[in-house]
């Protein structure tokens, strides 16, 4: 997980330059905001996947945690175009990040903090492994709860929030599980530790709603779009728990995880405990768009042109 060059308050820096003080405010109370992008490679190009909806939520985020949002969606797409041509990647995961620097106090009040901006754009295959998206994860329900609304901001990717999903998923992990799902504050099934999840009941998907103190997952946008257009109900609901036992396949979406079967839930194997014809169906039309053998019939692609000196590299 390396690259040549990470963008730093509006310069190329040499990966081990890019470095920050040890009494930068979000160091110290996680005052940051991100995002978790990829690039996909499309016809001996990278293509941004769906670049503005990412940039909109990281301008969101900021919003929320009350950070300037120091460039526009169309700035940060620019920018974007431009660390993927230095590092001449044509796939990556990347990381865009605001966050409040050193400032001349400690105090929790970071609004006089410097604020800093970096994108890294780095090589970072399927999150929870290529065989997973064939045969699928075994979870556990957590028990971390997700915090509740106004105690702290689900729709929001805020850096000290994700302390939550650190818990879930060192616990699953520690316990022999690939991941956990975390139940909202009322006890209905909000989400994994950095995916969506989804529900298949009697030819039917079911995912929980925002409210359920869910992240706005653009990739869980993006498959109520493809499961709708291929026909299916797509039912934004309060899940209880115990349809994580009902349910006849199951799936993660997420920038990192794409689009995971999951195979069992404490042990109890979802369905027949295989990838469903459902997921595989929505599988194939999601991975055939990034993969660029099916139509970006939504859009989702932005093209990188690569530099002139680079075409027709193989
Ligand atoms: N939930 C959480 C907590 C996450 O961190 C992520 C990853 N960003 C997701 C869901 C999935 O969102 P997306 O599809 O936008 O990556």
């Amino acid at each position: 997980m390396r690259a040549d060059y990470i963008w730093m308050n509006g310069e190329m820096q040499p990966w081990d330059r890019a470095q920050v003080h040890v009494l930068a405010h979000a160091l110290h109370y996680g005052s940051s905001v991100f995002e978790g992008m990829r690039a996909y490679e499309v016809a001996g190009q990278a293509a941004i996947f769906c670049g503005p909806a990412h940039f909109e939520r990281l301008l969101f985020s900021c919003k929320v945690a009350r950070l300037p949002s120091v460039l526009t969606v169309e700035q940060w797409m620019g920018v974007t175009a431009d660390v993927l041509r230095a590092n001449r990647q044509r796939s990556a995961y990347m990381r865009p990040l605001v966050f409040r620097g050193c400032g001349d106090s400690m105090g929790l009040d970071g609004r006089k903090c410097p604020v800093e901006t970096i994108l890294a754009t780095v090589p970072w295959g399927s999150y929870l492994g290529e065989e997973a998206l064939q045969h699928g994860v075994d979870v556990q329900v957590s028990s971390w709860r997700r915090t509740g609304s106004g105690a702290a901001s689900a729709l929001a990717k805020i850096g000290g929030q994700y302390i939550s999903s650190q818990s879930i998923v060192m616990e699953a992990h520690d316990n022999g599980f690939s991941e956990g799902i975390a139940l909202d504050a009322h006890g209905d099934v909000s989400e994994g530790s950095g995916e969506n999840v989804f529900l298949v009941y009697k030819n039917e998907l079911f995912t929980p709603p925002l409210g359920s103190s869910i992240l706005s997952g653009i990739t869980r946008q993006c498959v109520i779009t493809i499961a709708k257009d291929l026909g299916y109900t797509v039912t934004e609901m309060t899940i209880p728990r115990e349809m994580l036992y009902l349910a006849e396949e199951m799936f993660f979406t997420g920038t990192a995880a794409e689009v995971c079967p999951v195979r069992s839930v404490d042990r109890t194997p979802v369905g027949d405990g295989k990838r469903g014809p459902v997921t595989k169906t929505i599988q194939d039309v999601f991975f055939g768009i990034v993969r660029g053998s099916r139509a970006d019939t939504w859009g989702w692609l932005t093209p990188v042109e690569v530099n002139p000196q680079e075409r027709g590299r193989p």
